[in-house]
């Protein structure tokens, strides 16, 4: 009963993790089979995955003059990076980091552009010197320093001051990034003073606006309210005389972690806000999406360790913690859990508590949750943590970084390998007056 529901209301998903004969496979592999070969805990990604979505993504702006630059962020494996180069994508950077793995990755540095709140001198040196295409002015102190490092460089910097457009995107508090209150743009009743200004200084050449207001957005509202306010803008630096030629829409699209009722807006849906909105702009528009290219094309999978029943719960201890996918504990997120094995459509469903071993109550995958019953052994497939899962990990409680693998069709490839404890010990020392062994 319980399963014909979900059959249902499912929301359609486009990738590429299925059972076939009872065992879970990434494309043609199964993911036991690469537990076996990696060890636990690992994420896997789909290429197909990966490039069926940044196909949709880029497909809903058949016939305008637009660029797709993924965000980095959100996956920065060098591999998912370039297996996205390789369809033409180009990247959203928001560090210097990033700046030289996108780079690296191959993605051509007349593709990327360049945001964030913080940019550091070396950032803004580095970027000006690998010549991209875009920098994404966040403040006034930003672009007079820019001003400064890009005349001592005898370069010019291409310019989009980032608005904000002080729009609510009803998404979580913490990737809310689109509100007055918060850190980030220039806001939206100073952007043309800005942007005039802009036009005297050395060094820089104002080409364009940016806006992001947040992400996963599950709600096209907030970006049609942002957009048409950054079209009003445009309309009036224009009356004003000043050039336009790009204007940089963000990311933010949201994605189904499973828990959504109903369809969720997909790529079409917001390609029809942006048409609506731009289709008389006459310039390049671009796009920075992040989780809706990587989410669905990335699994976390883990082994359960013991089974504990606790005075009101049972407990399935798996293998993955808080550092290796942190998204349930920093923002309460859903994340659908599977066997990697599957269950008999007939056994009765038990609720577990999933949850690593890290010393933090936090350290929680999903409470409650019906699944089918575990044993010590199982391994467990937590899915859509293609998006800010690696990217986000850390190697807090001395815990080994979980590594990647990325699959393509029948074979796969470890990407990042295990960092090993004996790595990060390796990476400390001591300082002279603690160089002995105490006595
Ligand atoms: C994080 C970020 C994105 C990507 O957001 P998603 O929700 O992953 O699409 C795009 N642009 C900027 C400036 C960002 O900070």
């Amino acid at each position: 009963m319980i399963q014909n529901i979900r059959a249902v209301t499912r929301p359609r998903r486009m990738d590429h993790f299925q059972y076939r004969d009872g065992v879970l496979l990434a494309e043609g592999v199964s993911l036991e089979a690469i537990a076996e070969e990696v060890g636990t805990p690992f994420y896997a990604y789909s290429t197909a995955t990966l490039e069926r979505h940044y196909k949709v993504f880029a497909g809903a702006f058949d016939g305008m003059d637009t660029m797709v630059c993924y965000s980095v962020k959100a996956n920065s494996n060098i591999a998912v990076v370039r297996t996205l180069a390789r369809l033409g994508a180009g990247a959203d950077v928001v560090s210097g980091g990033e700046l030289k793995r996108a780079l690296a990755a191959g993605i051509p540095a007349d593709k990327i552009v360049f945001s964030g709140v913080g940019k550091t001198v070396r950032e803004l040196t580095d970027a000006l010197k690998a010549g991209i295409m875009q920098i994404n002015v966040e403040s006034e102190p930003e672009l007079e320093a820019l001003s400064t490092i890009a005349r001592s460089l005898g370069l010019e910097a291409a310019v989009a001051f980032r608005v904000n457009p002080d729009i609510d995107a009803r998404t979580h508090a913490k990737i809310s990034t689109g509100k007055a209150e918060n850190k980030f743009g220039i806001e939206w009743t100073g952007v043309h003073e800005v942007y005039r200004k802009a036009t005297t200084m050395a060094g820089i050449r104002p080409v364009g606006l940016a806006v992001h207001i947040g992400s996963q957005l599950t709600d096209t509202a907030p970006f049609r309210d942002a957009y048409l306010r950054v079209r009003d803008i445009v309309a009036m630096l224009r009356a004003d005389g000043l050039n336009v030629e790009r204007l940089d829409l963000g990311g933010g699209l949201g994605i189904s972690y499973g828990d959504s009722a109903g369809l969720l807006p997909g790529p079409a849906e917001y390609g029809e806000i942006v048409r609506e909105v731009f289709a008389d702009f006459d310039g390049q528009l671009l796009f920075e999406p992040g989780r809706v290219i990587a989410g669905n094309a990335g699994v976390l999978v883990t082994r359960v360790i013991y089974i504990k029943e606790g005075a009101t719960r049972n407990f399935a201890i798996v293998d993955a913690a808080m550092n290796d996918l942190t998204r349930p504990s920093l923002y309460d997120a859903f994340h659908e859990i599977v066997p990697a094995i599957e269950a008999d459509n007939k056994a009765p469903l038990l609720a577990y508590d999933v949850v690593g071993p890290i010393c933090e109550t936090g350290d929680t995958f999903c409470i409650d949750r019906k699944l089918p019953a575990l044993a010590a052994g199982d391994l467990l497939v937590i899915r859509t943590a293609g998006a800010y899962g690696a990217a986000m990990a850390s190697s807090y409680n001395t815990r080994a970084m979980v590594p990647e693998v990325l699959v393509r069709e029948k074979e796969f490839s470890v990407i990042r390998r295990r960092l090993e404890v004996d790595d990060l010990i390796n990476l400390e020392a001591f300082p002279a007056w603690l160089s002995n062994n105490p006595d």
